[in-house]
């Protein structure tokens, strides 16, 4: 008998009742593990299969019979010499056969079978008979290659990561693993680096060290600022982001290395270069504050020798000499208002702010009284909505409002007296102050050049001035905190918009 079909085994005397009930319990318990028996009599070749052995192999039971080459037939071509070879080497090193291999059924379907089985042997030592079971572990075979896929996924994403990356064990400081932009970054080969220890490549900071490995210990996420020496010696300042990762009571530690010493080095650059042009900005202003105060002595004489010439010689003189005394005269005032300009320019940064409450009603009407006499001279209307109390320099917020009201005046349309509106509004935690005019209005292309020192649009002949004014308003306002900027449409007047922290 070489297969033992269900039939066959059904009882035929009640004395076989136990017997064929022993086997149906076994053949059940095989169906239910999906595994099978087999029982290969080595010399005669002759194979006997459990009935789940036909399941496993996809076979009939009914028009296949158990044998050799039935089993051959349905191993995986990939497998099959190995398998071969694994029963020999059991049979010749009278070992266990434990092997797994790939079958594939009449229908196609790839399975993965385990083979366990052992010999006997006579006592020559030739194999007699081999008994085994076969069983399905298709379902553990995937669940490996898919746990494996995913181990290999993960591998390939820390050796490839641009990231520098270090497994460390936080006890011993010893590197367990690091990938290849490690390698790259402290130049060892992968191997070298995973012999090191963290205080090899630390190149200061034994306590911060101590530190990391103890905040791992603790499972705190950290980052730290070291020194990290590389292979050719270089220090290289390093952010490293530190993880503990426990798994099975074991922490080991997970650190992310970005190499800061670009930016480090950038920002003591860039503060080197602030406190150097802070220096050259004060060096400048005190330039600027000295060259205009001394220019007013032997200004002030060429003025008033010129003047005097022009009285005491006057009747000794032709017209062309009067007129160049004329021109000298003009040119030497507009000098004294040039360097008075100057001054209150290179002042308001030199000057530290008091910070006073200042009603800005209080500051508009002294600022309209100093302006007194264009308002009365231009026909000026000036309206204004109720002003807040800032806390503000006062005199430079009178310096303000003043340079801001009295080019509204200034820059007037012809033959139309000007209409000035003076209005503030509430805009989160500032104050938005308008001054708005009805005059030749400015090219919106010129609305950020016309705070520039000396950037001015017109002529002197046609609008007086130095171009020194809406500068001053600017760096006024920016010392405070604030920003100025104007809206306007040529040809119909002008809104000068300037911002300033509210009082808490
Ligand atoms: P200045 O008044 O001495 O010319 P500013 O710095 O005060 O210098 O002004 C710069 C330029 O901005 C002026 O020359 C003028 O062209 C323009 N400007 C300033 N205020 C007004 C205004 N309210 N309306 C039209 N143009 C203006």
């Amino acid at each position: 008998m070489n297969r033992a079909t269900e039939s066959e085994l059904a009882p035929a005397t009640r004395a076989d009742e136990s017997l064929w009930l022993a086997t149906e319990r076994l053949n059940l318990a095989q169906r239910a593990a999906r595994f099978g028996i087999w029982d290969w009599y080595v010399t005669t070749n002759t194979i006997v299969w459990s009935p789940e052995m036909f399941h496993l192999f996809g076979l009939d039971s009914e028009s296949r019979t158990a044998s050799f080459e039935a089993w051959q037939s349905v191993l995986h071509p990939d497998d099959q010499v190995m398998a071969g070879q694994r029963i020999e080497a059991a049979l010749q090193e009278h070992t266990v056969l434990d092997n797994d291999y790939r079958i594939v059924t009449p229908d196609g379907e790839v399975r993965w079978i385990n083979s366990i089985g052992e010999a006997t042997y006579d006592e020559g030592g030739r194999p007699v008979r081999m008994i085994g079971i076969c069983s399905d572990i298709t379902q553990r075979k995937q669940a490996e290659e898919i746990l494996r896929t995913r181990e290999e996924q993960f591998r390939m994403m820390f050796e490839n990561h641009d990231a520098v990356m270090l497994l460390i064990n936080p006890l011993t400081g010893d590197i367990i693993d690091a990938n290849n932009a490690a390698a790259r970054f402290y130049g060892y080969d992968s191997t070298t680096l995973k012999t090191k220890n963290i205080s090899d490549i630390n190149a200061l900071n034994p306590e911060q060290i101590k530190a990391e490995r103890l905040s791992a210990l603790h499972e705190e996420r950290n980052t730290f600022i070291f020194q990290h020496r590389v292979a050719g010696g270089d220090i290289r300042m390093v952010e490293v982001n530190s993880s503990p990762i426990t798994l099975k009571g074991q922490t080991i530690l997970f650190s992310i290395i970005h190499d800061i010493t670009r930016r480090i080095r950038a920002e003591e650059h860039l503060q080197k270069t602030l406190v150097e042009l802070t220096h050259s900005n004060e060096e400048l202003r005190q330039f600027a504050y000295v060259a205009s105060h001394d220019l007013q002595e032997p200004l002030r004489m060429v003025a008033s020798y010129t003047e005097l010439l022009a009285r005491r010689y006057s009747s000794q003189l032709d017209d062309e000499a009067r007129k160049f005394i004329l021109y000298a005269v003009e040119g030497a005032t507009r000098m004294q208002q040039l360097i008075d300009d100057l001054l209150l320019f290179s002042r308001v940064g030199t000057r530290k702010l008091p910070q006073e409450s200042v009603s800005t009603e209080e500051l508009l009407a002294t600022a309209l009284h100093n302006l007194q006499a264009a308002i009365d001279e231009s026909g000026a209307e000036i309206t204004r909505d109720e002003l807040p109390t800032v806390r503000a320099d006062s005199s430079q917020m009178l310096q303000l409002f003043q340079n801001l009201v009295g080019n509204a005046i200034k820059f007037r349309r012809p033959g139309e007296p000007p209409r000035i509106h003076v209005s503030a509004c509430t805009l989160g935690q500032e104050w938005q102050f308008s001054i708005t005019d009805n005059g030749i209005g400015i090219d919106p292309q010129f609305s950020e050049r016309i705070f520039t020192i000396f950037q001015r649009l017109h002529a002197r002949e046609q609008y007086p001035g130095t171009g020194i004014g809406l500068a001053i308003c600017k760096r006024i306002v920016e010392r405070h905190g604030g920003r100025i900027w104007v809206e306007s449409v040529p040809g119909q007047g002008s809104t000068f918009h300037f911002t300033l922290g509210r009082l808490p």
